[in-house]
């Protein structure tokens, strides 16, 4: 190999080791399992895939599959012994978030559970949305700011002195969301965030997510079905019902080579067919 070219292998070495420890979101996971108890069935079983930051990946599987345990391993919030029983390496920059300090995870990671509910104190919007960064003590004017754009974002202004009790259950889906913007995480785990959104809301949500993956976002979008905010992912994860990952590649090559396969998981009506719109191109190095 000529010397320039091995100086720029080597600077091209670096840059990936400055842009995974920095404040960008990497997240890797090993040969990861879990049972819920220590004598029931795995409900994730040897899955491992990594993230390089500013990645946009769907996850999709079967209802059951364990999305949602695999979003909340994520998140810190199922542990790696106790109730449960965890296998494998699990790395969200760098750290296992079963260790990681709960503001450090925090600061980190952004999780939109499937059921608003699960997540939201029924007091005002704003409130909610504001909860996190007072949480963390940032500063009051950042505070203001982060909470504005995260309202904005969410097309929440509006309605930001009302009561989360008086919301439909689109309003409180976009007012977890924008309680996780708020947050302003290097990554975002987006988990059935959808299921409530009517057709105007699911399309400002992908138009969201297409200026977060600009801003050099990690996202992960969770979602038992293909539809075309799922497409909009240029990666697309595939599980089977048993927890298994069955396929991880491009999005547009998945939909086109493996249609069987995404029909008999239920991930895309049987018949009809989905377009794949855009996504911006993907940052390979
Ligand atoms: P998905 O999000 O893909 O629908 P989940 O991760 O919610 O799947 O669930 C995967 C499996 O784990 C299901 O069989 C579900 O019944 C089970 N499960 C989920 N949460 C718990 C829990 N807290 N305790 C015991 N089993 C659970
Ligand atoms: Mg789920």
């Amino acid at each position: 190999m000529k010397t320039g070219a091995k100086d720029k292998l080597l600077k091209e070495e670096l840059i990936t080791v400055e842009s995974e420890s920095a404040a960008g979101g990497a997240l890797r996971l090993e040969g990861v399992g879990y049972r819920y108890k220590p004598d029931s069935r795995p409900v994730l079983d040897e899955i491992s895939f990594s993230l390089k930051p500013g990645e946009w990946v769907t996850i999709a599987g079967p209802s059951g599959c364990g999305k949602s345990t695999l979003a909340r391993i994520l998140a810190g919030d199922l542990p790696r012994a106790g109730g449960g029983l965890r296998t494998g390496e699990v790395m969200v920059n760098g750290i296992d978030p079963a260790d990681a300090k709960i503001a450090e995870t925090a600061r980190t990671i952004g999780l939109v559970f499937q059921d608003p509910d699960a997540q939201l104190v029924m007091g005002r919007v704003e409130d909610e949305v504001a909860f996190g960064p007072e949480n963390l003590c940032l500063p009051p004017e950042v505070i203001r700011r982060q909470v504005a754009a995260a309202l904005e974002e969410a097309g929440l202004e509006e309605r930001r002195r009302d009561s989360i009790a008086e919301l439909s259950g689109g309003g409180r889906q976009r007012t977890a969301i924008a309680s996780v913007l708020a947050l302003e995480t290097p990554i975002l785990v987006l988990d059935e965030a959808a299921s409530n959104l009517d057709a105007a809301g699911r399309r400002r949500l992908q138009e969201l997510l297409q200026r977060l993956h600009r801003q050099g976002r990690t996202l992960l979008v969770v979602t038992g079905r293909l539809d075309e905010l799922a497409l909009a992912a240029p990666r697309l994860i595939v599980l089977d019902e048993d927890g298994h990952l069955v396929q991880d590649g491009p999005s547009d090559a998945l939909l086109r080579e493996e249609r069987p396969l995404l029909r008999q998981l239920g991930l895309l009506p049987a018949e009809q067919r989905v377009r794949v719109t855009g996504g911006s191109p993907s940052m390979e190095p």
